[in-house]
């Protein structure tokens, strides 16, 4: 069984235990603890102690911390990403790009003594000068989803810490031994015990952390209904939220793109990661004459997509996290199929397989309106539709409730412009599969995306992380 970090020592409560797979196989590799109540106390009291010398700690010293736990994740980049595809199945190229894109984050931070800086402005009245400065807040809570198991917790603590916060990790009970090995290279790079702790569990942990009072701000990112009750409840009990939820992310494609460019970049918006993406692209919508292109050479290229477990050389499907949700997924193929769609691949046969695996599947023909359209599958399941102009095309992105990504292909600069104005996402790419922005600027999920005002990272990451006091001084 995993333990949780408390105060720095790693302590094995004696709780129910939930297993860890390795999905590539059915294989049981773990035990992970479901932490109570109490056990969150714990590691929230580790963080308060610590946070009294935390947050006195010169920004220059905590950057120093934080530039070696930099070199450290580079020099254990292979075995992150091992780990990573062990447990939650992701290929290991996609693991790799996790763990890149994790680092990102932490180069980022490491900036911290010019991010911190404050505001000053002379001469506000007569005499009178006024200035802000930076503080942190305290205890912050940190609640990933298990898709990214080691990228989404370093979006979240590093920034953390290096603005003074002490931090309380809660892992996905799916993916816990991504954040667990960060910790230990975290603990190696320096940082005094009880600066990081992690707790680890489901419900009842994360409902203690959304209560506790010493805990000030949250920051979590999952599914949509988890990430309401979150906002709800941690704002209930006066904290601070950021929580990024789903996403239903469309993708155009208008007849002048470049097709060649245009489908590779689809196949891996839909399929990398087996679409258990949160910017996975779900709907591809053609409009006008790139319907018979793009629907013919999508067909060829995701039959020729190699399935099979994630650290096999070649292979660019993995498997899905869990038997239960990959049921979950041929539901929504049955679902679109209810719906009068048409399948144009059909991936199911490779559920005969060890190993939670479904193959790339599109459905062609999805209708407005229909629950595959506008739900979130997580799967690796492309929904098809076709319309006559770009208007249409955004018309049918806007009917979704979430609002994470959106992305045209396309060769002309005004229609571009006219798809970035109108399409209600916060990230938008142009001849872009995966609109992910860059650690330096903020995830910017809108609608039912994202609750709170705040995003996760880039500066907007310091904003959330620290709060500010302001001084008017007259000598
Ligand atoms: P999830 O909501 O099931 O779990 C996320 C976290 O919440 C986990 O740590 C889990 O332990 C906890 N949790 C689960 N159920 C809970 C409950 N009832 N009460 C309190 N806590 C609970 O999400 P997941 O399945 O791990 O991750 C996939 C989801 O995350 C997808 O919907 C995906 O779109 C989303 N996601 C969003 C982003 C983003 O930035 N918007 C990024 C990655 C993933």
């Amino acid at each position: 069984m995993i333990g949780n970090l408390i105060a720095g020592a790693w302590v094995q409560p004696e709780r129910d235990t939930l297993p860890i797979y390795n999905p590539a196989t059915g294989e049981i590799i773990e035990q992970v603890p479901l932490s109570t109540a109490d056990d969150v106390d714990r590691a929230v009291q580790a963080a308060s102690h610590a946070y009294a010398q935390w947050s006195r700690t010169p920004v220059m010293e905590r950057a120093q911390l934080l530039f070696r736990f930099k070199a450290l994740l580079e020099e254990h980049l292979e075995e992150l990403s091992a780990i990573i595809t062990r447990h939650h199945g992701k290929t290991l190229e996609e693991a790799r790009g996790e763990v890149r894109r994790g680092i990102e984050v932490v180069d980022f931070a490491c900036g911290a003594p010019t991010l911190l800086q404050g505001r000053t402005l002379r001469l506000v009245t007569s005499e009178a000068d006024q200035d802000y400065y930076r503080y942190p807040v305290g205890v912050v809570a940190g609640i990933p989803p298990f898709n990214f198991p080691v990228m989404i917790p370093l979006w979240m603590f590093p920034l953390a810490v290096v603005a003074g916060n002490t931090f309380v990790l809660k892992p996905s009970e799916r993916t816990p031994l991504g954040a667990v090995r960060l910790a230990e290279l975290f603990h190696e790079a320096g940082f005094p015990d009880g600066v990081l702790n992690i707790v680890h569990g489901a419900k009842e942990a994360v409902d203690a952390l959304l209560t506790h009072p010493q805990v000030q701000a949250v920051s979590f990112v999952g599914s949509a209904p988890v990430a309401q009750h979150v906002y709800r409840e941690a704002a209930r009990h006066g904290k601070r939220v950021q929580a990024a939820g789903g996403a239903k992310n469309y993708l155009v494609i208008l007849p002048d793109a470049d097709i060649e460019r245009a489908i590779p970049a689809i196949l891996n918006s839909a399929f990398g990661n087996a679409g258990e993406r949160c910017l996975a692209g779900s709907v591809a919508v053609t409009v006008g004459a790139a319907s018979h292109s793009v629907t013919e050479a999508l067909k060829v290229a995701t039959e020729r997509l190699t399935v099979g477990p994630g650290d096999r050389p070649g292979v660019q499907v993995g498997p899905l996290i869990r038997d239960e949700h990959r049921q979950k997924v041929l539901g929504y193929i049955q679902q679109g199929l209810r719906e009068r769609a048409t399948l144009l691949v059909d991936g199911r046969g490779y559920t005969h397989r060890s190993g939670f695996f479904l193959g790339p599947t599109i459905l062609d023909e999805v209708a407005p309106g229909t629950t595959v359209g506008l739900e979130e599958i997580f799967g690796p399941v492309l929904s098809l539709a076709h319309v006559d102009s770009l208007d249409e095309a955004i018309e049918r992105a806007n009917q979704a409730t979430f609002g994470n990504m959106a992305t045209i292909f396309t060769e002309s600069g005004r229609a571009a412009r006219a798809f970035r104005e109108w399409v209600e996402a916060g990230m938008v790419g142009v001849n872009v599969g995966v609109a992910q922005p860059f650690g330096f600027y903020p995830f910017s999920g809108w609608k039912g995306s994202f609750y709170g005002d705040l995003h996760l990272h880039g500066t907007d990451g310091i904003e959330f992380y620290t709060r500010k006091k302001v001084v008017i001084t007259r000598w």
